[in-house]
């Protein structure tokens, strides 16, 4: 059997348990130009909250009762496409499932194995979040060296590779992120120079100010809401502000996404002369070796490290999901639904 889960309801506000269906189907037989995966792992992503909105994100919004949309790897376990080989392992959308069946049009491509690096890494450094840290910071911002970089979500799949490679780059980096766990983490194992407890200080932009004593040259901004709001006011002359990600949004009852409190205070970038800008990791998929061969090298001279949390099973998925929001998770977040 193919077990599914399938949207039933858009949630409003965080998604609950009775917004999903978990539900059993016979495995498809298949058709020709067809190939059968057999879903293993299920990437988390803050992304999977705004497919389930009505309203479209930058690719259409997912169906009410279709398997709910999510990147995955998986193995090919039959197949009627010569082009998909049985035994292929395989990086896609792959959905909320046991058993995805693969057509060519579908979103997927067939994964490099690298002796000595685990699969997981495909869903992490070498994946998709890598390409999001690497391009977002190298070929949005622009680092100089001695900069000041601060990031949100900074112990998190994107946000503690964007503070590793800004120090690669000789800059100063600094880290909020919402537990002291967090925080010792991204200092004293990763490198940043500093980092802020936002559940914990009084004034965000005070705290700002004192670890960033220069200021701010680049806001690598994955959370959106108040905390970009702060990182506004202490911005440089010429400052870049990346909009990777606004996930204090993602639950907004607004039925969008979008932020009901939106910072107040955007003149800023007209004050310092600054720049805002936003950018997809799809954009960059032509670009992916640059980021892969990058990340290999300096994982391979010891400065990069990484943490994935890996729960199991697929009837977790919408609580594993939700993890995402209460950041009640250590690195990224993976839902192991098989063995590889
Ligand atoms: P993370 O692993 O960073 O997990 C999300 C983290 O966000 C949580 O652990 C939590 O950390 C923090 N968080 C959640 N809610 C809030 C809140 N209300 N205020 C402040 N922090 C919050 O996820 P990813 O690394 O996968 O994604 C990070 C961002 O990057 C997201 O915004 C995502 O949408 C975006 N993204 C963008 C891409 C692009 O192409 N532009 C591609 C991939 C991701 P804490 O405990 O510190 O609060």
């Amino acid at each position: 059997m193919n077990r599914q889960w399938r949207l039933i309801r858009r949630p409003l506000g965080i998604a609950q348990l009775t917004d999903f269906d978990l539900a059993e189907t016979p495995i498809p037989v298949l058709q020709n130009g067809e190939a059968l995966v057999r879903v293993e792992m299920l990437s988390m992503d803050p992304t999977n909250r705004l497919w389930l909105y009505e309203q479209p994100t930058y690719i259409p919004s997912q169906g009410l009762g279709e398997v709910v949309r999510g990147l995955g790897l998986g193995t090919v376990v039959d197949s009627k496409n010569d082009a998909i080989k049985k035994g292929t392992k395989v990086f896609g959308l792959l959905g909320w499932q046991d058993y995805k069946v693969l057509t060519p049009n579908d979103f997927w491509s067939p994964l490099v194995e690298i002796p000595g690096v685990p699969q997981s890494w495909h869903l992490g450094p070498i994946g998709m979040h890598g390409m999001t840290a690497y391009f977002g910071l190298l070929d949005i911002a622009k680092p100089q060296q001695g900069e000041t970089i601060l990031v949100s979500a900074a112990a998190g799949a994107v946000g503690s590779l964007v503070g590793q490679i800004g120090k690669i780059r000789g800059c100063r980096v600094v880290g909020i992120a919402g537990t002291p766990e967090k925080c010792d983490w991204i200092k004293n194992d990763l490198g940043f120079d500093d980092a802020i407890n936002y559940r914990e200080v009084t004034s965000l932009t005070d705290a700002i100010a004192k670890a960033c004593p220069n200021g701010i040259d680049i806001y690598f901004d994955n959370v959106g809401g108040r905390i970009l709001e702060a990182a506004l006011e202490r911005i440089n002359l010429h400052a870049r502000v990346v909009v990777c990600g606004m996930i204090s949004c993602y639950n907004e009852s607004s039925g969008d996404g979008y932020d009901l409190h939106p910072p107040r205070n955007l003149l800023r970038l007209l004050y310092q002369r600054a720049r805002l800008e936003g950018f997809l990791v799809s954009d960059y998929f032509h670009r992916a070796e640059e980021a892969v061969m990058s990340m290999l090298n300096w994982y391979q001279e010891g400065k990069i490290q990484y943490k994935f949390d890996i729960v199991s099973g697929l009837e977790n998925a919408p609580e594993t999901m939700n993890k995402l929001f209460t950041g009640n998770h250590q690195g990224k977040l993976i839902l192991q639904i098989a063995n590889s």
